[in-house]
């Protein structure tokens, strides 16, 4: 059994933390939000009350926070993780966030003479609470293999990268793909409405047809079709529109740092960010079908 760490118990890391007390550990979780705090002690985490108190003494810390600025107030801040933790504490960063902020974070922990690795994760809440996600490690070899024993629970898939901030890179491409096919899986969806399909009947066909995607399948934003989605919900956030245009913006500043052209990428981009104009920012981002439908205007 381990001691971990964990700062950031909201959608992801509230799941995630549930599976590494399932396995046997002592995890010492903190968050800003007291709604996050009770599940996550619902859940049999150890509530802790500061960033201090939840990574002292701990074998391995984790974060898993919205953005790069939250990443970076929480490893270097005056109370921070860096000027908190034991020697010899392995720090794992989990949140999706920007290239240049998780090389900060690489540089600034191996100053301190702290082990660091960027493992941003894929596979969505259902896939934190089933403890099937997709974990991409940049970072040194040998941090990479110890952060691989801690993150086993949480993952059917832990795929190294290559060296400092690459595992962020796969994640950032990743999710590029991911929004270009919900924006496909949207327009496709009310289409299909449209011309007298039955729901359930273009669902079944999509799925096993040259239409198909994880986004398909696991975030269908049409009510009653999968049970993953968040439609059945009035779109209560599993991944807030927020923060989809917060990964598609990563990536969209990395292609006009490599000089690539993302004409679709910058396209779907605006999609999220009409949500966020239309003051849904905080719903889920599969609820862009309602820009494609008409009902969701500024
Ligand atoms: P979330 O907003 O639900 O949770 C983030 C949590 O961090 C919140 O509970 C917030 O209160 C907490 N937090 C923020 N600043 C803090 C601080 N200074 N100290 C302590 N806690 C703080 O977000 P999420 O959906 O769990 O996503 C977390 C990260 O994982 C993001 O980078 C996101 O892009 C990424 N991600 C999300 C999904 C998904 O499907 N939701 C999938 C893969 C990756």
């Amino acid at each position: 059994m381990a001691v971990i760490g964990w700062i950031g118990l909201g959608n992801m890391g509230g799941p995630m933390t549930a599976n590494l007390v399932k396995a046997g550990h002592e995890v010492r979780g903190f968050d800003l939000s007291s709604t996050a705090l009770e599940a996550a002690a619902a859940a049999g985490v150890t509530v802790a009350t500061s960033i201090a108190d939840a990574v002292a003494g701990a074998d391995v810390v984790f974060t898993m926070l919205p953005k790069g600025e939250h990443a970076r107030a929480v490893y270097l801040g005056d109370e921070g993780i860096l000027a908190s933790v034991a020697v010899g504490t392995l720090l794992i960063d989990s949140s999706t966030i920007d290239i240049e902020s998780a090389q900060a974070l690489h540089t600034a922990a191996a100053t301190a003479g702290f082990r660091f690795v960027d493992a941003p994760v894929s596979g969505g809440m259902t896939g934190a609470q089933a403890g099937t996600l997709t974990f991409m490690i940049g970072g040194e070899a040998g941090a990479v293999a110890d952060a691989s024993v801690f993150i086993g629970p949480m993952s059917a898939n832990i795929i190294p990268t290559g060296g400092a901030t690459t595992g962020q890179a796969a994640k950032i491409c990743n999710n590029l793909m991911l929004f270009i096919n919900l924006a496909g899986v949207s327009e496709g969806a009310v289409l299909a409405d449209r011309l007298g399909l039955d729901k359930q009947v273009f669902w079944n066909i999509a799925s096993v047809s040259s239409g198909d995607s994880w986004a398909l399948r696991t975030w269908y934003p049409i009510p009653g079709v999968v049970p993953t989605s968040a439609a059945n919900n009035d779109f209560a956030p599993t991944f807030t529109a927020e923060l989809a245009k917060k990964d598609i913006g990563l990536a969209v500043s990395a292609a006009q740092a490599t000089d690539t052209p993302l004409e679709i990428g910058e396209h779907v981009q605006q999609f999220f960010q009409r949500m966020v104009d239309a003051g849904q920012g905080g719903k889920d981002c599969s609820m862009i079908v309602e820009l494609v439908d008409g009902t969701l205007e500024q």
